[in-house]
């Protein structure tokens, strides 16, 4: 199947309102630029000297999410043109970003990432360490990022109960966060989870943002390119 008959597949297993990220990592612009000429715009990568070209490179109109870990560092080079960094796994790097937001003089938008699973390689904040944040009078004082939600990411497991377990945490975290910090703020309505092997699942458990990326593209190649 091609490229654009698989988003087609994809898009038709998805209710219209769930956003659907093609995660476009390690694969050539002549991909995405398929997946665009049949209409795709909103596309995820996961590492930034790989996202600035690739938007260096291709059409203004799409849409970027950084969807993976970020070191401070290079925040500076996705600040400018970046529409949403899912992978927040620390204060630190809000600020950084909040620093970046106000040097473009831009608002950024952030999911703040929680961890879920249960593997030691997985980035992500604990839910406790999420409230300290959003209890600071640092993060008040924020002005140039606005957290959307919240982004996870499943353990790597058959196990699908699991998986579901995995979700329905995430789930739970953002409904309490939503009553206890979000009440009157209607940005926050974003639950990033759910990849190629599991989005079905994470639809049902409350996912408002699948990031697919092998369903679409095909296989990755371990090596990166
Ligand atoms: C690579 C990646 C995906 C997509 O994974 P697939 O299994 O290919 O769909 C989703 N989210 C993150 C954070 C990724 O790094």
């Amino acid at each position: 199947m091609s490229i654009t008959q698989k988003l087609t597949e994809i898009k038709n297993n998805i209710p219209d309102n769930i956003k659907l990220i093609a995660v476009s990592k390690t694969k050539p612009n002549e991909d995405i630029l398929e997946a665009y000429n049949s209409g795709h715009r909103i596309f995820g990568e996961n590492k930034v000297q790989e996202l600035t070209r690739k938007y260096d490179e291709l059409p203004k109109d799409i849409e970027w999410h950084m969807i993976g870990h970020m070191q401070s560092n290079k925040v500076k080079y996705i600040a400018p043109f970046v529409h949403l960094l899912h992978g927040i796994d620390s204060f630190k790097l809000l600020k950084v970003v909040n620093k970046e937001g106000q040097k473009n003089n831009r608002t950024i938008n952030c999911l703040l990432q929680v961890y879920i699973a249960k593997e030691d390689t997985k980035f992500g904040l604990s839910y406790n360490e999420v409230v300290n944040i959003l209890e600071s009078d640092e993060y008040k004082s924020l002005t140039n990022i606005n957290i959307v939600g919240l982004m996870g990411m499943a353990s790597y497991t058959e196990d699908l109960n699991q998986i579901k377990r995995e979700f329905s945490f995430l789930k739970s975290s953002f409904d309490k966060l939503k009553l206890d910090y979000f009440a009157d703020n209607s940005n926050f309505k974003e639950i990033s989870m759910g990849m190629s092997g599991d989005y079905i699942h994470a639809i049902d458990t409350g996912s408002t943002m699948v990031r697919i990326g092998s369903s679409i593209f095909g296989a990755r190649s371990l090596r990166p390119i």
